[in-house]
This record gives structure tokens, sequence and C-alpha cells, in this order.
């Protein structure tokens, strides 16, 4: 059998976290930084995060929440108002401790100055949110208060791996107070649907919704909620998170407010974060080993114009199609938004290729002889490299909003049958071990995918399964069977199945 050349060397098959950085390096996403775990987020990437920033806020504007700016720095002494939360981050803070810099003979700088109490680079907000909430909150008549940020937060990372696992990440964080537990409850779930709304129809990635095990919880949180969704390697990877943090921050920090019948009370708050892991999330889903492939949705540029000119007698006439086609493209509305046309002018043989590392959903090539019968030859980066057609020009701009959103399907149903053939209800403790042992022990990433299992809701049967296979419940979905069961531990009694996974 003749094995084709891939675009991505290696493949999934052959080492799927190294094909991972290699798509990164292909799409011109990021690069490593100079400082240890950080990364350089580039235009092409970039604008990823953007388009999911964009629509984001909208939705969560549509149900009220007004945007706010709060300190890079945390007081020491403010993460050390809620136990739990302490623990849960003592250990990935990166703290400052010196207030300026002074030169050395030899020309050097040292620190010096150093602070009478350190500070704290936010790992989350919380805590000073809640020092700010604890002076906004004074009636009840001023809840529920619905604040979010957009803003970099820094957990010290041993191990980083670029989009899913970096020091400093892009985020957003959403915080809200209200007078009763009810309301922050339905809060909790009502931001956690509109995460899974924008997973599933902009990210094109299905995922399923539940509830965090206490040991999976956020630090200092009452109860935590999140979305999971299966990669290509069949580990999970949390898509966004949740939390109904009872009245736990609101004692900490003091957020109390008078209530009609003028008693005071202790607000219940919330908080729900997605981050550029999400960028990640699509990278190792949706590509193949010719590259990234980007959901349309969001995607950087719907479009890659690609003239090719050969004489250069052909060169003015056609750039002017070239150009009259993106300015045609780009007054079209795709979801709200114009359409984005990259325009490829270079005189080099390989740029379709390289617009098919980028992910970009449609490449339109355009010579003398389409212009000649007034068509395009148009590629999509749902199909085979291999795959183009010719079609009238007037055709592909009068259809390229459908034939996008049918891109944009294809790769959701794509994400979905993938996940459901790797899903499986196993009873059996044995399947269970061999559901998740490798059958190659060269390759230890490939495995079976996610369990649908029952666990007694012990923490001891659950830390049996992390310790022997690096598995982990997922969450506890809130849709499937609800028909009781053995725990596939101990053999107790548990009331439903849960999601078990490698996670990332
Ligand atoms: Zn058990």
């Amino acid at each position: 059998m003749k094995v084709e050349k891939t675009a991505v060397s290696p493949t999934r098959q052959e080492d799927y976290p190294e094909w991972y950085q290699q798509v990164i390096k292909a799409a011109d996403l990021a690069e490593n930084s100079p400082v240890r775990g950080c990364m350089v987020i580039k235009p092409w990437g970039y604008a990823l995060w953007e388009n999911i920033k964009n629509v984001l806020d909208g939705m969560f504007k549509e149900t009220g929440v007004k945007n706010a700016y709060f300190p890079l720095f945390i007081p020491k002494r403010f993460l050390e108002k809620e136990a739990q939360h302490v623990e849960g981050f003592a250990k990935e803070c990166a703290v400052v401790t010196h207030h300026r810099l002074e030169a050395t003979e030899d020309g050097g700088l040292v620190p010096a100055g150093p602070l009478d109490e350190p500070l704290i680079v936010r790992p989350t907000s919380e805590t000073i949110i809640g020092d700010s909430f604890s002076r906004w909150v004074a009636s009840h008549r001023d809840l529920p208060l619905l604040i979010n940020q957009w803003c970099n937060v820094v957990r010290w990372e041993m191990r980083t791996r670029m989009f899913m696992r970096t020091s400093e990440f892009l985020w957003q964080e959403g915080h809200t107070a209200h007078a009763t537990a009810q309301e922050a409850m339905e809060r909790t779930l009502q931001m956690l649907h509109i995460y899974g709304r924008f997973v599933e129809n902009y990210l094109a990635l299905p995922v399923i919704q539940g509830e965090k095990s206490e040991s999976e919880r956020f630090p200092g949180a009452v109860n935590t909620y999140c979305l999971e969704a299966m990669m290509q390697d069949r580990k999970a990877l949390q898509a966004g998170t949740s939390h109904f943090l009872g009245q736990n921050f609101a004692k900490a920090s003091e957020i109390k407010y008078q209530s009609a019948e003028e008693k005071e009370e202790y607000a219940w708050t919330t908080s729900w974060g997605v981050s550029t892991r999400l960028i990640g999330a699509v990278i190792m889903a949706h590509s193949d080993d010719n590259g990234l492939v980007l959901p349309p949705k969001i995607a950087s540029a719907h479009v890659a114009l690609l003239p090719i000119v050969k004489k250069a007698d052909d060169r003015a006439m056609v750039m002017e199609f070239t150009q009259a086609m993106a300015r045609e493209l780009e007054g079209r509305k795709y979801h709200g938004q114009s359409i984005v046309v990259e325009v490829d002018d270079r005189d080099t043989g390989g740029k379709n290729w390289d617009w098919i590392k980028k992910g970009v959903p449609l490449r339109v090539e355009i010579g003398p002889r389409d212009i000649a019968q007034n068509a395009v030859f148009v590629g999509r980066r749902d199909r085979s490299p291999r795959e183009k057609e010719s079609v009238s020009r007037d055709v592909f701009v009068g259809s390229i909003v459908s034939v996008l959103d049918e891109i944009q399907q294809n790769l959701f149903n794509r994400a979905l049958d993938f996940r459901q053939e790797h899903t499986v209800a196993i009873g059996s403790r044995d399947d269970f071990y061999a559901f998740f042992t490798p059958k190659d022990q060269q390759k230890p990433e490939i495995h079976g995918g996610f369990a649908l299992s029952h666990w007694c809701g012990n923490a001891r049967c659950e830390t049996k399964i992390k310790d022997d296979l690096s598995v982990t419940i997922r969450c506890i979905p809130f849709d499937g069977d609800k028909e009781g069961g053995p725990c596939i531990v101990c053999g107790q009694r548990s009331d439903k199945p849960v999601l078990f996974a490698k996670a990332y």
C-alpha cells in the first residue's frame, strides 16, 4: 500500500503529543517564549481568541453581566482568607517580593526594596473581587451583582504545553453575588449551559455536562459543574467550569447585605470561566495529519483567495478579478460578522499547502483559465486536499454562507461520531481495567476512551482508579442513564453511572 505523504509529521497515529506541537507550528498559531512555560500567541492564533471572546462576551451581556477589571496583584492575606482556596492554589502561585531593581557594579540588576507584604500574581480573582463586592453590596437592592473580567492569570506549571497548560494564560472569569442560594445556583447552571451552547455551536465540539466529584472541585466551591469534550487521542478535555460557591467566599470577604426584612445576611456567590485552552481543544479535536482544521464560526479567516500567475502579462487581470471577488465576499455576512478574506498573492508554488496547514475553511485558486470561464477552483478543509472542484464564481460567492455552515456541521458530526464510537458502558472491573490499559506500551496515549461506569461516591474508590490507571471521574453527567448498579471498584450500590476518562 502506498503511504500518502502528509503535510504534518509525525502523524496523529505515530506520535499524538508531537503531532499537536507540529500543527501549532505549521499553522503559525503560537511559539514558545523566552520565559519558561509562557507562550507568544501569533496573529493567526490570537484571531481565534478574539472571535471566541466576542461571541461569549455577547452571550454574557445578554444575561445582564457587565465587564469590569481588577488588579493583577493580590495581597497575600486576601488569598489566606478561604482555607480550601489557599490549599488549592498555594503551590502554584507566583509571588512578588520586591518593588524595584538596583544596578550592580558589573552592570547587572538585582531586586531591591523588599515589600512589607508579598503580592500574589492572580491565579484566579475570587478574593480580590470579593473585597470589592464587600463594598459594592450593602442592600438587597444591590443584588444580583453580575460581573465578568477578561484578563490573564498565572499558575506556575512545571510541565507545560501550548494552549493546554501554560503558566500564564488568558481567560474570562465571571463573578456574581445573589440574595439567595437558589438564585446563585440558577446562575451557576445558566452560565454552564451558555458555555455548552458556545462550545457545541461555535467550536463544533460536542460536550458532556455534569457535576464534578468532591475531589475535583474548585478549591473553596460547594459544587463545581463542567463541560467535558473528547479529543482525538480519546482523552477528555475540560472545556469550561462553573462554580456554586455557597457563602464560603462571602463570609471570607464579608459580602453582606441588608435584606428586605432589614436583617443582615451573607450573599451567595458564583464564579465561572473559560480560557485559551479552548483553542487547544479546537486544535486537538478537529485537526488532521495535514494541519489545523478550523470551525468556520471562529476561524481566523473564512476563505483564502490564491491568485495563480504563471505569465507576467496575466498578473494585472488575475489580481483585478481576485480583488473584486475579495471585496464582494467581504461585503457578505456570516452569523453577524463580515466574511474574513485572505488574499495570498505571493508567487510561490506551495501556497495552497500553507493554507491547508493553517486550517482556513475554504481555499480558492484563481488562474487565467478559470477566469476565462468566470469560474474558480475551490478546496474545502473538511475534505481531502486533492478533492477540489471548479465552481462558477457567482455560485461560489452566492453560496459561501451555506457552504461554511455545512463545514461547521460536518466538523461537529465527525467529532460526535468519534466520541460515540469511543464511549462505552462498562459494568465489570476487569473490563474497566482492560479498557484503560494501552494495548501497545510504545504508545501509551492510545487507550479506550470514555467509560460510563458506576461509582459508589466514596473517595477511596476514586483514588484507587486514579492511582492504578491515571483515570479520573470527569463528571457525574446530568443526562444519560439513571439506572443503579454496583461500584466498579468496591461493588457497593450507586444511583447512576459517572463518566471516567484520562484527561488533560
Ligand atoms: Zn466504591
